[in-house]
């Protein structure tokens, strides 16, 4: 893989398919839709069944593509695995194997030149421009999980025909139940696919440059709610590259993030298993290195004169203690957790002692709660005030 991502990071040449594709299907919505709406305005139910079919793709692209697929944070029944498919393909943004492909780099060398839609490149690079590059072959070890499926190997090596043919079939099922041929094919393919494309897009650009960085800033990903709406869920993207294994992307359950409601309920009713969750303590942790990142910063950047290194290192000594504590409390419970079916000695000690670290860990975090609050949050003038 590295031998041939490093020769595309070098040099680089036209990918003609989706150039002449992207930049065709563009041009003939900006030509078409005009003269559509000059003859006639498109029906409700043209309208909701275009919605409609948006979402389903999108859907299939967050849920399916992204996290069934590329990550592999649940597994689900082949029903709705096959749903997934079509309305994956549907989107049109390539089989399963070329998406997850180059999604997987882009975790692994996120930000770097090896990083197909590294964001570093610039807004339109990450957003669509890298598309026109022509991308090295498809490394199967970057996959190997997913080619040794015969299925998808056949959708991967007859993609282009299943593409053109749920397109149709989606224009035959506008025309039928609306009876207007021309806006099944203008709204119903053609703008539906641009909405679905430019929603995809923005997780690869404005999510990388948009938007808070609550669980890490060791990347450029960020979290964004706005975004989260625009991208059908993805806006949470601090935390999906920080932990890329979660079914989640908005981990709090009112964060808008439709694949992750869907998967849950899939979930309940058996169609879904082996959803992927990152420990709770653990995500604390990253919380707590993130903030601390975020205030030595701010303060190493005023320019006021005050005692920089104490403050600097009041900061360093509650992240480690916080963090100290957090690690005690996630080795106490995943203890507990082991013994608890036991009922014997040890197993009521670990509960005082959970007990007590938690009582630690919450008054700790209410603290440093405070200490961001006034370090990251207050005004310049206001901070000043506070630590001079
Ligand atoms: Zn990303
Ligand atoms: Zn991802």
């Amino acid at each position: 893989m590295k031998k041939n991502d490093s020769a595309s990071a070098r040099s680089w040449s036209v990918d003609w398919t989706n150039t002449l594709f992207l930049l065709g299907y563009h041009l003939l919505l900006f030509a078409l839709l005009p003269v559509y709406l000059v003859q006639q305005s498109p029906s409700a139910s043209l309208i909701w069944w275009t919605v409609g079919l948006a979402a389903a793709c999108l859907l299939a692209i967050t849920m399916g593509y992204h996290r069934l697929y590329a990550h592999k944070t649940f597994t689900t029944h082949p029903v709705v695995e096959s749903i997934l498919v079509f309305f994956g393909t549907l989107a049109t943004e390539g089989s399963i194997f070329s998406w997850s492909h180059d999604h997987r780099i882009h975790h692994k060398h996120v930000d770097t030149e090896l990083d197909p839609y590294s964001a570093p490149d610039g807004f339109w690079h990450s957003h669509m421009l890298w598309m026109l590059k022509k991308r090295p072959p498809i490394n199967p070890r970057v996959i190997h999980d997913l080619v040794k499926r015969p299925a998808l190997q056949f959708h991967h090596d007859h993609y282009a025909y299943f593409m053109v043919a749920a397109n149709a079939l989606g224009v035959g099922f506008l025309w039928a139940v609306t009876g207007d041929l021309f806006g099944a094919f203008v709204i119903g393919t053609l703008l539906r696919m641009f909405v679905v494309h430019h929603c995809t897009w923005f997780i690869n650009s404005l999510a990388h440059m948009w938007g808070a960085q609550p669980y890490s800033t060791e990347h450029t990903a960020v979290n964004n709610f706005i975004l989260s709406f625009l991208t059908f869920g993805e806006g949470y993207h601090n935390y999906h590259h920080t932990f890329a294994g979660d079914y989640r992307n908005g981990v709090r359950w009112y964060q808008f993030d439709p694949p992750k409601y869907f998967i849950w309920a899939l979930s309940k009713v058996g169609l879904a298993t082996n959803l992927k969750t990152v420990n709770k303590i653990t995500i604390k942790r990253n919380l707590v290195a993130a903030d601390r990142h975020l205030m030595v910063e701010r303060l190493q950047s005023l320019n006021i004169h005050f005692d920089r290194e104490a403050w600097i290192a009041r900061i360093e000594e509650a992240a480690a203690s916080l963090t100290e504590n957090l690690n005690g409390l996630k080795t106490a419970s995943d203890r507990y957790q082991k013994l608890k079916a036991q009922k014997d000695e040890e197993v009521v000690i670990l509960r005082a002692r959970i007990k007590e670290v938690k009582a630690t860990v919450s008054h700790e975090m209410a603290e440093w709660k405070k200490m961001c609050h006034l370090i990251l949050e207050s005004s310049e003038s206001k901070l000043a005030l506070s630590i001079t």
